[in-house]
């Protein structure tokens, strides 16, 4: 069996949704089993929906529900035509019977927990998931809808709940090998699962990628198909750099990497589940047929390229604690990582010195608590606006004279650096820089790196690109030209 799931843009209205019906009755004999998000901006217009009704405003809540609810209600009858809408009805009133109820409750208790917050959102994949799995239908696919609560087992860490593995391949064995054996298509919501007392929970925003996973991973399936509305993972941001290209074939962890500093096009955790079964992921477009997107596997072929692609993270905060002179050095960085620690934080970039360090950390993640026990160890100061701009690729092992080559480059755009850090895993090289210089570094590092003349299929193809052969024997050099001083493979560097 494979998986397939479609994100908010694929099933964002009815031509959208008869797109996906087509795409999946291609893989029929594959035994597909499909996961859909909310349709696009769905989920977004139930938190705005939550926050008005939570400080009081019903008026603006219930109307933005019913504005939300015509929209599914024609997108039905546009799909099935009247007769079957009208059958499928009443499952779907039942639910915005319930949301409209569940709005006007938190209006008159002003307060949206957690886990109210994971009912509310959860009714944007429960309504997407009942009109695909009857579009299904009426297009002679044999689906089959199921409850996601029903077969993904969480813990109760709600609005970012942890998948209980054991529990979830139980239940979604029992619920789904049999469809599945009869030939039919099962039919799921993304994002929503359930704790193991059946309340339900949501996987994090923009969950569903990893359901597809989760449940990839708990059947044994074949591939994960994730299906999206752009060419794959690419070689850098299109919007920062119209030059960037699909990237064909990348490893688990180079994507890992890529989806963890910023590509938007995976949530960061999607991988794992694949990883831990070595299951093929696909990056796919479903308004681009043609294109093979990308294909993520445990051993990528080397490419010709020094690095598969460079992402940036915007939002980023640089904080430098510096231990504060005539204290006693011992102990300073252990009380340091202790705050961290106690705050549950995570930092991106550390660089470290015997009395002090600096560490990077999305701005918006940034505890205030954790700045007030810092300040009363050591000196803190902080820098806003900062950007982490990473290169992925596992070709830069061991190959000396890449990092030089990166930060001739950055020099020559005129950008300054702030951090740097070469990871022990040698896949990446990543520094800091500041956010408003982001597009100049990407587009710089992007024209040296991914050079247009390695850029066409057709070359490709007839082999006139020699640096391309050279590398995938794996015997050239890398073509970057390593020039300036010598730069170490394990640098953690504060230049500031
Ligand atoms: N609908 C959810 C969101 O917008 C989950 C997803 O689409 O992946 O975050
Ligand atoms: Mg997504």
């Amino acid at each position: 069996m494979i998986v397939m799931k479609f994100g908010g843009t694929s099933v964002e209205s009815a031509e959208a949704i008869e797109r996906v019906a087509q795409i999946v009755a291609s893989r029929r004999n594959r035994l597909p089993l499909v996961v859909v998000s909310a349709m696009a901006k769905v989920t977004d217009q139930l938190v705005t929906m939550g926050q008005l009704a939570a400080s009081g405003e019903s008026d603006g809540s219930l109307q933005l529900f019913r504005t939300m609810r015509e929209r599914h209600l024609s997108t039905a009858n546009d799909l099935l035509g009247q007769k079957r809408a009208a059958s499928l009805a009443p499952k779907m009133e039942a639910h915005f019977l319930e949301l409209e109820n569940f709005l006007r409750g938190l209006a008159a208790v002003r307060e949206l927990t957690p886990r109210g917050s994971d009912y509310l959102l959860s009714y944007g994949e429960l309504l997407s998931s009942l009109i695909v799995a009857d579009a299904f239908t009426v297009r002679g696919l044999n689906a089959a809808w199921v409850d996601s609560r029903a077969c993904l087992v969480t813990d109760a860490k709600h609005t970012q709940a942890n998948p209980q593995m054991a529990e979830t391949r139980e239940k979604s064995k029992k619920k789904i090998v049999p469809l599945l054996s009869k030939k039919r298509i099962p039919v799921m919501g993304g994002f929503i699962a359930a704790s193991a007392e059946g309340v339900p929970t949501t996987l994090g925003r923009g969950g569903s990628d990893y359901s597809a996973a989760i449940i990839g991973a708990a059947l044994d399936a074949e591939s994960i198909e994730i299906w999206t509305d752009v060419e794959g993972m690419m070689t850098t941001d299109p919007r920062l750099c119209p030059e960037a290209k699909t990237i064909k074939q990348i490893s688990f962890n180079e994507a890992a990497e890529l989806a963890y500093f910023g590509a938007k096009v995976l949530h960061p955790a999607t991988l794992l589940p694949a990883i831990y079964k070595n299951i093929p992921v696909y990056v796919l477009n479903s308004k681009n047929l043609k294109s093979t997107g990308t294909e993520i596997t445990a051993h990528a072929p080397r490419s010709r390229d020094v690095f598969r692609a460079i992402t940036a993270k915007t939002g980023v905060s640089i904080v430098n604690v510096v231990a504060s002179r005539g204290i006693m050095v011992h102990g300073f960085l252990r009380s340091v990582f202790e705050a961290l620690d106690r705050h549950s934080t995570s930092v991106d970039i550390v660089a470290i010195s015997e009395v002090s360090m600096s560490f990077t950390m999305e701005t918006k993640r940034l505890p205030k608590s954790l700045m007030a026990e810092l300040e009363e160890i050591a000196d803190v100061t902080r820098d806003d606006k900062q950007a982490i701009i990473c290169l992925v690729g596992e070709d830069i092992h061991g190959k000396p004279g890449i990092a030089a080559s990166v930060f001739n480059t950055i020099a020559s755009a005129g950008v300054n650096i702030r951090m740097i850090s070469q990871g022990a895993s040698e896949l990446n090289i990543s520094f800091v820089i500041r956010e408003s210089d982001v597009p100049k570094a990407v587009r710089h590092l992007h024209a040296q790196f991914f050079p247009a003349s390695t850029r066409t299929s057709a070359q490709n193809k007839n082999g006139s690109d020699k640096r391309a052969r050279t590398n995938e024997q794996g015997t050239a050099q890398p073509r970057v030209r390593a020039a300036g001083a010598s730069a170490t493979t394990a640098e953690k560097v504060v230049q500031d």
